[in-house]
């Protein structure tokens, strides 16, 4: 095995682009073909999203036995997770452990934010360059750069004279912040404000949260992890790990029924109720109508509003933290004490979804004629995702082809994978591929093993260039906007769509159909000797 293991060296076989649990794995494969690589990462450390997302109270919301690698079994034998969902630490302490085990840390290059990537017919080569002008050369380009990596700053006006700070959760300082005695405002209440939200309460003097749009939130009763249960898992891994894998999202939820519209009321909110108890993301899996159906949908919203109703006592709060959109239009968000916190006296909820906030003064935020004033403000307003990451990179490929101007009404890639133009560069969990709907670190791998077992065929056959035929992308991206329109995910406002940043087109981009489907197709297309792809 070669490593890269010269911080020289500008040469590579493939060049990784993030070092997160994609890039990771990616390295790790690629080294075992024998081959040269550099993975450059914008971040000081591996781990990518639990690098980054170091917010108080930032936890993984997947059931972390099966949130994690499964690419080795030593590794999955031997890790001990302490909790059902870790905390972003025990999260980064895994990654960094990964890189010792496996000795990746001498091939990837840290604080280096890649800037371009451009790719030479005349050389067959991608050359990448980082933010201090440093450049490398391979023949192959594999971005690794997330699906939640980019991080969304709304352009509030005055946001710069602000007299304090302003902390993005997904750019939160190393060493934390402390906000004793502080009046705090928390802009945004997707998944990271939930989480924020209730350990920020416990500490801050003052909280003033601004909600533009209620979640739905399921309690996630985390809880340490029972030894006994841990080596349960353990000893059946490989028929759990199959089992999650033949499921729509990757994750074992055993499915309630098929219709909540069938089942009777009381059977329904039987079957919510259990979930409620149990906490967690399974809870979209009571019903197989949610999405299909705005009558079993209502049923859903209508328990969880109700939940809500029963636990904040001040009941204008509770009707504004009640969601109106569809249950699951959103990503569902999963937290700890989070309804309960707005029952604190130290909480304030604004709604800001009519009266937006409209602009922020040195001394706080201000929505029409009331200004909040406050010492922090705290920005929980989440990514551009999917597209973001790859578009802030200035991506040629075949005759100057800009990956920014192909995508500028959507996103067009082949399986989520590879893009037409683009030779030789492959993207892991891009648009048009099941990932964010999924158990991200199987989608990864699965990902990642295709990539690799491709680059394996390339090699056999004597071929070194790749690209997709521009035909089967359209069919592909055809097919993907077909079946998303069949749910009523589509119709909604989410950062699925890109509705979240002003100016993006609406495109449902992660593919709906599901982990099996997809798993199925990407191995026909391979076993079919890369249908689609051309090879020189
Ligand atoms: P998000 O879900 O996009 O939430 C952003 C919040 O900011 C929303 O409430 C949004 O309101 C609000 N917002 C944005 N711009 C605003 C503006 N100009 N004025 C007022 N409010 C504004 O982002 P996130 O919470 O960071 O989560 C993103 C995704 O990351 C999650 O859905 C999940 O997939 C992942 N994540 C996972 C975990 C986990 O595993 N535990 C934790 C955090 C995040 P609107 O809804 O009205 O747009």
């Amino acid at each position: 095995m070669t490593n890269a293991n010269d911080n020289s060296a500008t040469e590579f076989d493939a060049l990784v682009v993030g070092a997160g649990f994609a890039g990771m794995y990616m390295l790790y494969r690629l080294r075992e073909q024998g081959m040269r690589v550099r993975v450059v990462e914008a971040g000081g450390s591996v781990g990518g999203t639990w690098y980054w997302n170091r917010y108080p109270g930032a936890r993984v919301d997947t059931e972390t036995m099966f949130y994690s690698y499964q690419f080795s079994s030593e590794l999955q034998q031997e890790w001990e997770w302490t909790e059902r969902y870790p905390s972003q630490q025990e999260l980064h302490a895994y990654a960094k452990h990964v890189a010792d085990r496996f000795e990746l840390w001498p091939d990837i290059q840290f604080d280096s934010p890649v800037e371009k990537a451009r790719w030479s017919e005349e050389d067959q080569t991608w050359t990448v360059t980082t933010g201090d002008g440093t450049q490398m050369t391979a023949r192959y380009c594999i971005m690794a750069t997330g699906c939640l990596s980019s991080v969304n700053t709304p352009k509030f006006k005055g946001l710069e004279n602000f007299s304090g700070p302003v902390h993005h959760t997904a750019r939160w300082p190393d060493g934390g912040v402390d906000f004793t005695g502080q009046r705090v405002a928390v802009i945004g209440t997707g998944s990271s404000g939930v989480q924020s939200i209730p350990v920020i309460a416990e500490q801050a003097a003052e909280l003033t949260v601004f909600q533009r749009t209620a979640n739905y939130v399921i309690p996630a009763h985390n809880r340490s992890l029972d030894p006994a249960e841990v080596a349960e898992i353990k000893a059946n891994y490989p028929e759990l790990r199959a089992k999650a894998s033949a499921s729509f999202s990757g994750n074992y939820f055993p499915v309630g029924g098929p219709s909540a519209v069938a089942a009777s009321e009381e059977e329904r909110n039987r079957e919510y109720e259990s979930r409620w108890q149990t906490g967690g993301l399974a809870f979209m899996a009571a019903y197989a109508d949610f999405m299909t159906s705005e009558e079993a949908n209502e049923t859903a919203s209508e328990f969880i509003r109700n939940k809500i109703r029963g636990i904040v006592k001040d009941p204008a709060t509770a009707e504004l933290l009640a969601p109106k959109q569809l249950f699951m239009c959103k990503r569902l968000c999963v937290g700890t004490d989070y309804y309960e916190t707005y029952n604190r006296e130290n909480v304030t909820l604004v709604d800001v979804s009519e009266t937006v906030i409209d602009e922020i003064l040195p001394e706080g935020v201000r929505v029409g004629e009331a200004v909040y004033e406050v010492d922090a403000i705290v920005l929980a307003t989440g990514f551009d995702a999917m597209t973001g990451a790859l578009k802030r990179i200035d991506i040629r490929g075949v005759e100057d082809a800009s990956l920014r101007d192909l995508w500028e009404d959507a996103p067009r890639a082949y399986l989520g994978l590879a893009i037409s133009k683009f030779p030789n560069m492959f993207i892991i969990t891009g648009p048009g591929s099941p990932s964010v709907l999924t158990n991200m670190i199987p989608s990864i791998e699965q990902h990642v093993d295709w990539i690799t077992d491709c680059l394996a065929h390339m090699r056999k056959q004597g071929v070194s260039r790749i690209e997709p035929d521009a035909e089967a992308q359209e069919q592909w991206v055809a097919h993907v906007n077909e079946i998303a329109d069949l749910s009523m995910r589509a119709t909604c406002s989410s950062w699925y769509l890109g509705s979240n940043i002003e100016g993006k087109p609406r495109v449902f981009m992660p593919y709906i159909g599901g982990f099996p489907a997809y798993v199925r197709k990407c191995d026909e297309i391979a076993a079919a000797g890369y249908t689609g792809f051309s090879f020189r």
